[in-house]
């Protein structure tokens, strides 16, 4: 598993942050609707469990 800096979507209805590359979710996430920090959001399941 590889850490990164956390990101996020955001598009509208984004309700988590991603931290992990291996993220299929954080990978969904085209370049250009990427945000880099946690926006206040919580941690993404799947990235919790990675
Ligand atoms: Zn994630």
């Amino acid at each position: 598993m590889a850490k990164v800096p956390a990101f996020h979507s955001k598009l509208p209805g984004t309700r988590v942050y991603h931290d992990n590359d291996k993220c299929t979710e954080g990978n969904n996430i085209e370049k250009q609707n990427r945000v880099s920090g946690t926006g206040n959001l919580p941690k993404c399941d799947h990235c919790k469990r990675l």
